[in-house]
């Protein structure tokens, strides 16, 4: 089972070994998002997949910086409620089986490694662009956490030293530029009114000044990604959320970026392709994590007689 538990919705799913959604299930977020009520919504949505044969082993991808190993969000900025909350051993609790939880971006990245854009490829960098900017780390074929969880968190980098200020208390941040939210800051700044989803409608039909929104976006990416290519030598970026529908306005601008910023990578040799897990990759990516803890366990359990597991 994968949840992805965000701001606005709480999605569940029930995923075959081959990646298939089977099953998909989606509820709003309680506004305030108030815990006990969050808590209680997934709660509801397992028990409906429950009523399906073959729910075993949850996975849940939560936004913010989660510390995997102990389970616990350590900071969650956009959804405040979340900060501090023992996902693992709540959900755990809630569900009667074991859980494990991840960052939001994270679960994307081992679905695109998984089934999805970067299957086979062993060292890459998702970039999930939404409301914010998430993002995750894959070397070797497994998912790079850091210290505290905090790895991949490419939409907090400084692309403008005095570009507008981040909910994070930096600025000129990744995320104020190559987000949604940032496309229409940037709109208003210019004197336009307008969402992504409208300025982008208006790029493809010719707009020179909405189109120029996403060149920004573009390269803004293209700067942080190329310092990213450099600090790990690799090679390969796949580009997510509900921004990536805009890539072809971005993409441009951020080859360009890679072109003229990555240390010793020929042009061509850096590859960025569109997320194709849809419509819930959160989700997959997420069941993903549960089924290779099943089998992490099992293993345990096999390890040797007397083991309490
Ligand atoms: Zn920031």
């Amino acid at each position: 089972v994968g949840l992805d538990v965000g701001g606005t919705t709480v999605k569940a799913g029930l995923v075959a070994r081959d990646g298939t959604v089977l099953l998909s299930r989606a509820r709003p977020t309680p506004p305030a998002g108030r815990l006990e009520e969050i808590e209680r919504t997934i709660a509801e949505l397992l028990r409906e997949l429950d009523d399906h044969d073959g729910a075993g082993t949850v996975g849940a991808g939560l936004p913010g910086v989660v510390d995997h190993a102990r389970g616990v969000v350590r900071h969650s900025p956009n959804v405040e409620a979340f900060t501090g909350w023992e996902a693992r051993d709540r959900l755990s609790d809630i569900a009667r089986r074991p859980v494990v939880v991840d960052n939001d971006a994270n679960c994307a990245a081992v679905a695109e490694g998984w089934v999805g854009a970067a299957a086979g490829v062993d060292d890459f960098l998702m970039v999930t662009l939404g409301t914010g900017v998430g993002g995750g780390v894959v070397l070797g074929g497994h998912l790079w956490h850091g210290e505290a969880g905090r790895a991949g968190e490419l939409g907090h980098v400084t692309v403008d030293p005095q570009g507008a200020p981040c909910g994070c208390g930096s600025r000129g941040c990744l995320e104020t530029v190559a987000s949604a939210t940032g496309i229409a800051r940037m709109a208003r700044e210019c004197g336009r009114e307008g969402d992504a989803e409208s300025l982008a409608r208006a790029a493809r039909s010719g707009d020179p000044a909405a189109a120029r929104l996403f060149e920004r976006a573009g390269s803004a990416l293209g700067i942080a990604v190329a310092a990213w290519l450099d600090v790990m030598d690799v090679h390969t970026v796949v580009v997510g959320g509900g921004m990536a529908a805009a890539l072809d306005l971005m993409e441009p601008a951020l080859r360009d970026e890679i072109a003229l910023r990555a240390y010793a990578l020929h042009p061509d040799d850096a590859i960025v392709r569109r997320a194709a897990v849809t419509p819930t990759p959160g989700v997959v990516g997420a069941a993903r994590l549960a089924m290779l803890e099943e089998s992490r366990l099992l293993a345990r359990r096999q390890d040797g007689p007397g083991s309490t597991g």
